[in-house]
């Protein structure tokens, strides 16, 4: 087995690394996404996960340092690539976005990005780069920042895989949501998942939390929530030993049971004006 290089992190065999994708210059500085690289001592899949997409969403973070500490790499077969805070300037402002880019705000629409373009859209570029050709699955770990609270919800791409993939990221995390979730139907664009998709990836967006100033208890409740769903996966995958908690096929669990008693007889929600919303799987 060869060390994986990420940034300037390189991480050989049964060995944890740090560092940094640099990407590009400001005013005052370079540009860096940190990174955290679980290199396992055996073969398996890269998971890469990453917080802080939008800055006011501490859960990724949090869940992300969660992971450095608990998964040893060692007992890891595959590589967790983790980015805590992958919008350093806007989680620095405690914003959904870079406070000093104001065009393209939200890092999660411009993807692939542009190596030329507005700040926002130059990260992404930098960040696609080192992800798309070296992930083999993306967590994007999201919750409803400053502006409101997130019951579990997971998106998933359009790669087959990345529902089965959904499907086991634990109990309680039943409300799983197509990929074309735009209310007309429109497959979305320019986020992470929808990318990923387009090269052939599965790519998952979780939300789980929000208002986390004013909920610091439920703040840390949920990161623990979001690990453990996190490891459960890795389980799913192989990468970790132990006993997945949900794997697959839902049918038979309890609460999807209950859930599915309240939805329409076509298993999906629906707006008031009738059109589909999402399918509940
Ligand atoms: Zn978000």
């Amino acid at each position: 087995m060869q060390p994986i290089v990420i940034g300037t992190a390189t991480a050989s065999p049964g060995e944890t690394a740090r560092g940094v994708i640099p990407a590009g210059r400001d005013f005052d500085g370079q540009i860096e996404i940190p990174v955290i690289v679980v290199r396992g001592a055996r073969d398996g899949a890269v998971l890469w996960i990453d917080g802080a997409t939008h800055g006011d969403e501490a859960e990724g973070s949090i869940t992300c340092w969660n992971l450095a500490k608990e998964v040893d790499a060692n007992g890891l077969a595959g590589t967790l690539v983790l980015v805590p805070i992958l919008n350093l300037a806007a989680a620095k402002n405690g914003s959904r976005g870079n406070p000093l880019d104001h065009v393209n705000y939200d890092l999660n629409r411009v993807y692939p990005g542009k190596p030329n373009g507005r700040g926002t859209e130059r990260l992404a570029w930098a960040y696609y780069q080192e992800f798309a050709p070296k992930a083999d699955i993306i967590i994007s770990l999201h919750s409803g920042g400053s502006v409101a609270y997130m019951s579990r919800v997971i998106y998933h791409n359009d790669i087959p895989a990345s529902l089965e993939l959904a499907k086991a990221f634990g109990v309680g995390w039943d409300l799983i949501v197509e990929p074309a979730y735009s209310v007309d139907r429109r497959p979305a664009t320019g986020t992470i998942e929808a990318v990923s998709g387009a090269n052939g990836k599965p790519a998952l967006v979780v939300e789980l939390g929000g208002l986390s100033e004013s909920l610091p208890d439920k703040l840390l409740q949920n990161c623990r929530y979001l690990t453990d769903g996190c490891v459960n996966l890795m389980r799913y995958l192989e990468m970790l030993p132990g006993k997945v908690e949900r794997r697959g096929d839902i049918r038979g669990n309890k609460s999807t049971l209950r859930r599915r008693d309240h939805r329409n007889a076509d298993n999906t929600l629906r707006r008031s004006a009738g059109r589909p919303l999402c399918l509940l799987r």
